[in-house]
């Protein structure tokens, strides 16, 4: 079974809060190296070179054990800002649920006066709505890419189910976090699936949505091919013909997902 043959680490790090390219942050906190939740398309794989070259993404995680005291000295030199949790990595993976650093992590930040995004896919996140709810600037995002499990099951075997991540949404937008659902990537003629359905479930418990494409690059196109050929071998062809230059099928989904969060007045920013 999956996860079953999956190796810890542990490393030290010379520095954690590193700079971000990603716009709106000002920093990124990567606490732990690779991510359990295994995803075939995952653009962080090239952070396989760090010690784990050649292995299966998704069979490693090496925790950074003193990535806290690192990230005290840093956060209180540097100047105050938005910090990404997480860039290269997902920070509720399952190892955070005996490690928990990022949640010392938080409390770094929080002591600081930094501000968090947070964008995971998994439930675990609510485990720390006590420190969210403590922040001047924060908001959490999760991953969404189909209302259909068994596409998680394929794409994602490591993340926590889709119904648990929008129970999640409810929860934490109950509890007045602001909120956001990140549909990306969007897998052609499967994350479109029941789109309709999906944007209802959401438009009660997210702020906005943020919508992006697959891109191939980091060396993803094997595993996602694996997992076409294993899952969906009829739908390759289609699927990939949806990522060549040219093909109408992002602009089309581009038109169809604004007109519908038009319609369920869902703030929505396609970044594709
Ligand atoms: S959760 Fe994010 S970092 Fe982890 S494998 Fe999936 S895409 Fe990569």
């Amino acid at each position: 079974m999956w996860g079953d043959c999956m190796e810890i680490g542990e490393v030290r790090c010379k520095g954690v809060l590193g700079k971000s390219g990603i716009g709106g942050m000002d920093y990124a906190v990567n606490p732990y190296l690779g991510c359990g939740h295994a995803c075939a398309y995952c653009y962080a794989r090239f952070m396989r070179r760090m010690g784990h070259p050649g292995e299966l993404w998704g069979s490693f995680v090496d925790v950074k054990v003193n990535a806290v005291d690192v990230l005290r000295v840093e956060a209180a030199k540097k100047p105050r800002g938005r910090v990404m949790l997480s860039s290269v990595t997902d920070a509720y993976q399952p190892i955070e649920r005996e490690r928990r650093m990022t949640r010392r992590c938080l409390e770094v930040l929080l002591d600081e006066g930094y501000g968090v995004d947070v964008l995971t896919k998994s439930d675990l996140v609510l485990r720390d709505i006590d420190l969210f709810k403590r922040f001047d600037d924060v908001e959490v995002g999760l991953t969404v890419t189909s209302l259909d499990d068994g596409v998680r099951r394929a794409f994602e075997p490591g993340a926590s189910p889709i119904p648990a991540r929008l129970d999640a949404l409810k929860k934490l937008s109950d509890e007045g976090i602001p909120t956001y659902a990140f549909l990306g990537p969007m897998l052609p003629y499967l994350s479109d699936e029941r789109l309709d359905e999906l944007l209802n479930i959401l438009a009660d418990r997210v702020g906005r949505l943020l919508v992006d494409r697959l891109n191939i690059k980091c060396g993803n196109m094997p595993d996602i091919r694996s997992v076409l050929d294993a899952h969906y071998p009829e739908l390759r062809p289609m699927f990939e013909a949806a990522l060549k230059e040219g093909s109408p099928y992002y602009s089309d989904l581009r038109t169809r997902v604004t007109r519908l969060c038009e319609d369920r007045a869902i703030p929505v920013r396609v970044v594709y």
